[in-house]
């Protein structure tokens, strides 16, 4: 299973994970917490994935409390599967956590965390090989696992793009995968709406603070419905406020149905994951996070203004 909401990452790591496992004889299922984003539907093995609506909780809870092995992909709380946790703090059957997030809970039988890896799909890779399966990396599965390690990464190009991440690349290449199509399918099968969205979130939304390096924009749910998005919409918009010169931390606030949702962005030694602990319950990497707040959508923004100053300092100073 993926954490709610899953990205790229979350559910190409699952379905790769979920290819190989099948290609050794298990009976597999993934499960995920939320709908995802539509650019991830191409996925091989997206038509059997069972996503979590409360119609289909019966089903979901007996699945997870039957299974042998609960591997767990892309995240190390439990809080972030929603409402699985309780299903499967319960669940009898082992738990295998694969994943490269900060600060990781105990819950585990088996863990495969690096947090140096830029991706979940690396380490899935990196596990397939200590197997000595890499020849059972086929075209479909290294489509799902190249995908986590291209957005992870940004296009290979967040701080995190290690030597290894082009090395896995190019077997993932070698093995089948193809990048022009997965790039194709995940940054450039927009739908005229999103592009209208994100012209207006540039355009009207998005704000500076130049005394504070920082940039931010909000998007409330009535907006949101005036450009008829989508799970997934939003996805990216945070990093146009990194790409302005000089701007060291991006925020992006929006409404999302139960709660307020927050994407974090940092260059350099800014650490968004502490931020994100700290104010917004949630965290995620040194450079990248998310959290969420029960407040209204301007209550958040005037949190996150307030608390600004604090991080003055390590902000501004070079
Ligand atoms: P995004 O802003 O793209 O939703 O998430 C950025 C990173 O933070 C991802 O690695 C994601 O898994 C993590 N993340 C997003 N939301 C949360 C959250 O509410 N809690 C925690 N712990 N991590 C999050
Ligand atoms: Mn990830």
């Amino acid at each position: 299973m993926t954490h709610h909401k899953p990205d790229a990452d979350a559910l190409g790591s699952s379905l790769g994970m979920a290819g190989y496992l099948q290609k050794k004889g298990h009976s597999v299922q993934v499960i995920t917490p939320s709908d995802y984003p539509e650019f991830l539907h191409w996925m091989p093995g997206n038509e059997n994935v069972l996503v979590f609506e409360k119609s289909k909780e019966t089903r979901i809870s007996e699945t997870i409390s039957k299974a042998e092995i609960i591997f767990c992909l892309d995240f190390s709380g439990l809080s972030r599967i929603q409402d699985l946790t309780e299903m499967v703090r319960k669940a009898q059957g082992k738990k295998v956590m694969i994943d490269h997030h900060l600060e990781p809970e105990n819950f585990a039988d088996f863990v495969q965390w690096d947090a140096n890896a830029a991706s979940t799909a690396g380490l899935v890779y990196k596990l397939i090989v200590e197997l000595n399966d890499q020849s059972k990396i086929d075209a479909d599965i290294a489509n799902c696992l190249y995908a986590g390690l291209m957005t992870d990464t940004g296009g290979f190009r967040h701080s995190n793009t290690r030597h290894e991440e082009f090395l896995i690349a190019a077997e993932l290449v070698r093995l089948g995968a193809n990048p022009t199509m997965v790039s194709k399918f995940i940054y450039d099968t927009n739908s005229l709406d999103r592009l209208r969205l994100m012209g207006f979130v540039l355009s009207e939304k998005l704000k500076v603070l130049p005394e504070y390096r920082t940039a931010y924009m909000t998007l409330s749910a009535e907006e949101l419905k005036n450009f008829g998005s989508q799970t997934g919409d939003t996805e990216g918009f945070v990093n146009y406020g990194l790409s302005i010169k000089g701007i060291r931390l991006s925020v992006m606030i929006y409404e999302r149905k139960d709660s307020i949702k927050l994407s974090l962005r940092s260059l350099g030694n800014f650490s968004v994951n502490e931020m994100a602990r700290k104010y917004f319950k949630g965290g995620g990497h040194k450079n990248a996070s998310g959290g969420t707040s029960d407040q209204s959508l301007d209550e958040t923004l005037k949190k996150f203004l307030s608390i600004l100053p604090e991080y003055k300092n390590q902000l501004t100073n070079e």
